[in-house]
């Protein structure tokens, strides 16, 4: 298979020492409290085999957190799973519920795991577009991707790499056609905290005939800025739960105990605490899309996540693979093509993912390096 495109890209930084603006991580540490308490965890001894299932305290923690922020009931006895990350909780999700043959609808782009993992499973990846400028979802682009092999919906908001929001009237779309197709949705919420501007979060778990045929699946890397720790979950109704658990102790059995009290600490951290991650991020986002303006590129609105899309078609730029892979060497700077989140290339060739989680003097010097363009 492939190297995905993060390993590419970040070898390339470090190799030239470049301000790796490509894989999404941050360059501050969580919060102090989460830090602390996997510290004092591992101090406990809490540093053997986890339940496959995952710690009680923090499967209780993902439960009280989808109750507090959405209003969710679950149960964490058995409509929660742990998982190395999202990563695991997705791929977990895919194995168990798609096979050789079947479709698996996806908004295009798409991270890269999902092709990916299809693609092992035997299934086909079926891309819905989603254009800039303003990202949205066409229901009947949604309707017309629907075949007799579709057996799931892969949703991804907040998105990345566009940062762009479902809103309720296109979960609802999304809604309506899962129920008349009886399809299952599996839905990628790691960005639900990194919300910019006045933007909603909704889980599409809350619309009506949902909460029974979704999965939904986040992870604690986003929101509290430990890329590294793969602390993720999957969360749903029990039978569905327990086919992602009946793969996912296959893959990992189970990972990162200390970790997972710590995560269970921080999803109980005030909602104000929440909020602000979301505003410290915005105001990086503002920071990168303005200084990208002034070097010339049309960069799109970013709602929400680590990214920022932009074009570089107005610097005589034609290919944004080849960009990128020269960028390390050029300038100093890594970022991501956005091609390789599509199917097909066509129309966004010229698309580059920019990060913008990082410390606000990084991103200055990255656009000053920017400026040798
Ligand atoms: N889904 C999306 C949309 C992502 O951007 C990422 C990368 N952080 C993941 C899943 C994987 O998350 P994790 O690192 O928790 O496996
Ligand atoms: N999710 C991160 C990104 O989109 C990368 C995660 C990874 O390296 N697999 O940049």
């Amino acid at each position: 298979m492939a190297t995905t495109i993060f390993s590419e890209m970040s070898a390339l930084a470090v190799q030239y020492d470049a301000i790796n603006l490509g894989q999404g991580f941050p360059d501050t540490p969580g919060p102090r409290e989460v830090v602390d308490a996997a510290v004092a965890a591992m101090h406990r001894g809490l540093n053997q085999y986890p339940p496959a299932i995952g710690v009680p305290a923090l499967r209780e923690a993902i439960c009280a957190h989808q109750k507090r922020f959405y209003g969710l009931e679950l149960d964490p006895a058995s409509q929660v799973v742990v998982c190395a990350g999202a990563s695991e909780a997705l791929s977990s999700a895919l194995v168990a519920l798609v096979g050789p043959g079947d479709e698996v609808i996806a908004l295009e782009p798409f991270y890269d795991l999902y092709q990916a993992t299809s693609v092992l499973v035997g299934a086909s990846l079926v891309p819905v577009r989603i254009s800039a400028p303003d990202y949205r979802l066409d229901p009947e682009l949604l309707r017309a991707a629907v075949t007799e092999r579709t057996k799931v919906i892969l949703l991804n908001s907040p998105h990345n790499p566009t940062g762009a929001v479902l809103s309720r009237a296109e979960l609802e779309a999304v809604a309506a056609v899962a129920i008349e197709h009886d399809l299952i949705v599996i839905t990628d919420e790691v960005y639900e905290h990194l919300l910019f501007d006045d933007e909603v979060h909704i889980p599409i778990s809350t619309l009506p005939g949902m909460a029974e045929r979704t999965i939904a699946v986040s992870s604690a890397g986003k929101t509290f800025s430990v890329t590294g720790w793969k602390i993720g979950w999957a969360t749903g109704p029990a039978e569905l739960v327990e086919k992602v658990l009946g793969v996912k102790q296959w893959f990992s059995f189970a990972s990162g105990t200390p970790l997972q009290h710590a995560v269970a600490v921080g999803l109980e951290l005030p909602e104000e605490r929440f909020a602000l991650m979301g505003r410290e991020l915005q105001a990086k986002r503002d920071l990168l899309t303005d200084g990208l303006r002034d070097l010339g590129m049309e960069v799109y609105h970013s709602k929400a996540s680590y990214f920022v899309t932009a074009d570089i078609a107005p610097l005589g730029e034609t290919d944004s693979l080849e960009f990128c892979r020269s960028l390390p060497a050029r300038v100093g700077v890594a970022a991501v093509p956005n091609q390789v989140f599509h199917a097909s290339p066509v129309g966004v060739e010229t698309q580059v993912r920019f990060a913008c989680c990082k410390r606000d003097e990084v991103l200055s010097d990255a656009l000053l390096r920017l400026r040798k363009l």
